[in-house]
């Protein structure tokens, strides 16, 4: 097999949002199947350095890789796809290429020269690319380039794939154009006006597309795929039809039937026919068999965007498959918990997840269900954010420390149960400060996350700047919160689970991260199973209820003579 690695660069036409971050992963989970090595970079056109500081409700949730870098949420879907642990360098975007130029020229590196787009933000942009390709040694890199042809923003990027392509060899470079094709009308004609022009435009740019992925609602008609390959200069057999699809997993066996993977290898002169894919299809068939429906509430600020919380959909995608479980997901916005109660919005569902978040709004209603789930023997799952305020709600509503809170909300509480990390006192700069990336936590010996996990050492991911306050940890293991997991030094506490709960668990780390399809987040597994065990014991106690009408209308009777009280 080459040593070099083989580049495919996926541009995206007509509009933004048509699943180019999925078409590319899902060609190389196909690519990976073949026992190729793939590795992923998605190139975001903005000017910010990384995705850190932006807020989720533009641009969905922010996604943390082991090294600590904060980068665009498809290289979420890259690492779960590919079954790969990427880099903060496998993220470039506008901010990092200019800042390194920029520092660069002011080092005197230029020697003189005038510093200008091309070529040096190109050759920085290539060189970021062939590094990331070199250090993977992968067979086959990716290269997503984010926005859409003709965006003023993308050009250098678009100049800088150009020049590679030029500088490469025949094989050794494919260009893949995902684009719409919009139906229009009664008669639901499919129509070809937008894919030609965004493919000018590419042309114009000095790119010919090798390869067309055409998204729609439904599969491509015959004629229109002759009518693209005609138009677009492109063969018919490279003319691939992209339909929208129930589950973002069942997309790499679409293009697999339509011969992609084989026209891709076949270009590449690469010889790699034999299928390997028996975890992967096992998570897909689970996922479209399942024997169990749970319903799950996230309770979060952001969820009118589900993007906002995409890793923790996944990975209750990832063990619903595992646990042969359709999992539903009831979204629930925290303000409203606090306008109308817990009992109204969460009443029915078989277990609650917060995930992490910053700022104060909705951190009432986040607590008002973790007070419910507690109370109520519901599953129940915090995630950073999430497992503080399941620690704050336990300080005010079990030990009664009136105003318990983190520093981050009230900094003249009287009880900072959550406060600011001893580092974390002196930045003050916004990007890349938080405590980031994979770091080793050690768990209690038979506790809950011990038998989740089924070890003692393990490493996951963080990003945050708060911690539970040393002060206050006797006092709340005493009522009942116990810590089970902690830094190695034992400073930080990971895990909090409460004692004589069916299922309530809280991680100051973010599990949701590095869940993968066949090898789901242990935490969101172990929230599954117990949901289907409390949605089990639901419909028992309604059944035997149905069979004894008598003890029913007991109880009603009860209620009504203490609603008269
Ligand atoms: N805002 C909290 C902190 O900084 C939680 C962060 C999060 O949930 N990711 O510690």
């Amino acid at each position: 097999m080459s040593k070099k690695t083989k580049y495919i660069f996926v541009t995206g036409g007509v509009l933004s949002g048509l699943g180019k971050g999925i078409t590319a992963s899902s060609i190389g989970r196909n690519l990976r199947s073949r026992g190729l090595k793939v590795t992923a970079i998605k190139i975001d056109p903005y000017l910010n350095c990384d995705a850190g500081t932006m807020n989720p409700y533009q641009h969905g949730e922010v996604y943390v890789m082991d090294d600590g870098g904060e980068v665009d949420l498809d290289l979420g879907n890259y690492e779960r796809f590919l079954d790969v642990n990427l880099t903060r360098e496998n993220n470039i975007t506008t901010g990092k290429a200019y800042l390194t130029v920029i520092e660069k020229e002011r080092r005197g590196d230029y020697l003189g020269n005038t510093v200008q787009i091309i070529p040096h933000v190109t050759n920085e942009i290539k060189d970021q690319i062939k590094r990331v390709a070199k250090a993977s040694k992968a067979d086959v890199t990716l290269v997503e380039l984010g926005g859409t042809v003709g965006d003023i923003e993308s050009m250098p990027f678009m100049e800088a794939v150009r020049q590679l392509h030029m500088e490469t060899y025949a094989d050794d470079c494919l260009f893949i154009h995902t684009t719409l094709v919009p139906v229009m009308g009664v008669v639901g004609e499919q129509k070809t006006k937008p894919t030609q022009h965004s493919v000018k435009e590419l042309r114009a740019i000095g790119i010919q597309p090798d390869i067309i992925v055409a998204r729609g609602a439904k599969p491509l008609r015959k004629e229109i795929t002759k009518k693209i390959s005609l138009f677009c200069d492109v063969p018919m057999e490279a003319v691939v039809s992209a339909p929208d699809a129930e589950s973002i997993y069942y997309v790499p066996e679409i293009l697999e039937k339509q011969g992609l993977t084989d026209y891709i290898l076949g270009r590449f002169n690469i010889y790699a026919p034999v299928i390997n894919s028996k975890k992967w299809d096992k998570f897909v068939y689970n996922l479209d068999n399942p024997k169990h429906d749970v319903e799950i509430a996230i309770v979060g600020k952001y969820t009118h965007l589900h993007d906002s919380y995409m890793s923790h959909l996944e990975a209750l995608n990832h063990a619903g498959s595992d646990s042969k479980t359709r999992v539903k997901v009831r979204w629930v916005e925290a303000t409203d918990i606090e306008k109308k109660g817990a009992e109204k919005h969460l009443g029915g569902v078989d277990g609650v997840l917060i995930p992490g978040g910053f700022g104060e709004r909705g951190t009432g209603g986040k607590m008002m269900s973790a007070t419910y789930a507690r109370e109520n023997g519901i599953p129940f799952l915090g995630v950073c954010l999430g497992f503080q305020l399941a620690v704050i709600e336990f300080a005010r509503n079990v030990l009664d420390y009136e105003g318990a809170n983190s520093s981050e909300f009230d900094e003249h509480t009287k009880y900072p149960v959550i406060d600011l990390l001893p580092e974390q006192r002196k930045i003050k700069d916004m990007g890349a400060t938080m405590r980031l990336g994979a770091n080793p936590i050690i768990l209690k010996k038979n506790s809950k996350a011990h038998d989740l996990y089924k070890k003692l050492k393990i490493s996951e991911r963080h990003r945050h700047r708060y911690e539970v306050n040393h002060e206050y940890i006797k006092a709340i293991e005493k009522a009942g919160l116990k810590f089970t997991g902690s830094s190695p030094d034992g400073r930080r506490m990971e895990v909090a689970e409460l004692k004589g709960h069916p299922y309530y668990l809280a991680t100051q780390f973010h599990p949701e991260f590095k869940s993968r399809p066949a090898n789901p987040s242990k935490t969101h597994l172990g929230l599954v199973f117990a949901a289907v065990k409390y949605s089990k014991s639901k419909s028992d106690t309604t059944s035997k209820a149905k069979k004894k009408p008598a003890a029913k209308k007991a109880t009603t009777k009860k209620k009504a003579k203490a609603k008269k009280k």
